[in-house]
């Protein structure tokens, strides 16, 4: 570890620590985001993506972002995407409509969609079946879907357990989970701003439970909006103690809360600062986890490309199509050439991967 030099003696501790070898404890952790200098808290995190990634590649998957329906139970506070079952502008894509959008994945190079919906009562399970099999019967793809609210309002709507929900949506042909819906893994914040979506405790359940089935899944945080700091240290410290166990997990991908169009409205948008210290800070705690994804979806390309310096090293998804952050105001978009540019001119060598993280040939091979 390289020397640290802004930071005040408890932090060089912490540093030493590390350096060592050794994993943080919470409080190592709540004083690395509080009170470490920022330069020093990047120099931690980089070290460790370094030992971790000496190759120095940087990857990205090219994908798409398909929501199924927007009708939804749930009424989050922070979502500007969902409208209740009674209002209008509700819809359920089409067949059509899928099987276009896949098409054009595919075309584009794509090699996986992500699918996510609203919790629409009128959908029972036989219906993602149903679409599960309409997509592995015509399209070479691979479906990474339903995060774990999804899965526990399959289950609680269909009266099964969780396992049996994902037994059958596997064998439908689902292959991975997408790690949405964390939030803050916090109930007295979750109850605040997403009553009536799954606990924390019932979201690690959907997780260990598909990873003890051999579905692997990744993580999210979505920071900045009710929570205080300690809880987002907590979200880690939940998601590598299921990590320990089963290993399950791909890769975390914290971002930040978009206020527009929602009804949190009054959130203070996260500075970049602190976009960076937390992404610093995911990425000395989940010594477990390989991958750690920059969010240029909430922060744009600049600060993606600069969080490369601090603990990312996946730049995620082309996201040929974003709706839920795109509704609550954000829009950068991104082709595939702008994001390999992105990471050239940051040092470091872009690879097209799988869910994954398997290398894909390169575009240029
Ligand atoms: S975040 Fe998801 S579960 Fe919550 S209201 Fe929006 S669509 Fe529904």
């Amino acid at each position: 570890m390289t020397s640290l030099t802004q930071s005040p003696a408890e932090v060089l501790k912490i540093g030493a620590k590390i350096a060592a070898g050794e994993r943080i404890n919470f409080e190592d952790a709540k004083t690395l985001l509080e009170k470490a200098d920022i330069f020093d808290l990047a120099s931690m995190a980089h070290q460790i993506r370094t030992a971790k990634h000496p190759d120095m590649n940087v990857t990205y998957v090219v994908d798409r972002n398909i929501n199924y329906t927007n009708i939804c139970t749930c009424g989050c506070k922070f979502c500007a995407f969902y409208v209740a079952p009674e209002q209008k502008g509700g819809f359920v894509i089409s067949r059509e409509e899928l099987g276009q959008k896949i098409q054009e994945t595919v075309d584009l190079g794509g090699t996986q969609i992500l699918m996510q919906g609203g919790h629409n009562p009128d959908l029972p399970l036989t219906y993602y079946e149903d679409m599960l099999r309409f997509i592995k019967d015509n399209y070479p793809i691979h479906i990474h879907a339903f995060s774990p609210p999804e899965i526990v309002f399959f289950s609680e709507l269909e009266g099964i357990s969780v396992e049996a929900v994902l037994k059958r949506l596997v064998a439908a042909g689902l292959a991975s989970i997408p790690g949405g819906g964390a939030e803050i893994l916090v109930d007295e914040v979750r109850t605040r701003i997403a009553p009536n979506k799954c606990s924390t405790e019932q979201w690690l359940d959907v997780m260990e439970t598909a990873h003890k089935l051999g579905i692997r899944t990744t993580a999210t945080m979505m920071f900045g909006h009710e929570e205080k700091p300690a809880d987002r240290i907590m979200h880690l410290f939940a998601l590598r103690e299921v990590q320990d166990r089963t290993g399950g997990f791909t890769a975390f991908i914290p971002w930040t809360f978009q206020p527009d169009n929602t009804n949190i409205p009054n959130a203070r948008r996260m500075t970049s600062v602190e976009y960076l210290r937390m992404l610093a800070v995911s990425r000395i705690v989940l010594d477990n986890f390989d991958n750690i994804q920059v969010s240029w979806v909430t922060m744009g390309p600049k600060i993606s490309q600069l969080a490369l310096f601090y603990g990312g090293n996946d730049f995620g998804s082309t996201m040929i199509e974003e709706n839920v952050v795109k509704a609550a105001g954000v829009s950068f978009r991104l082709s595939e050439d702008e994001i390999a540019n992105l990471i050239t001119k940051a040092g470091f060598t872009p690879r097209q991967r799988n869910m994954e993280y398997g290398l894909l040939e390169n575009r240029n091979d």
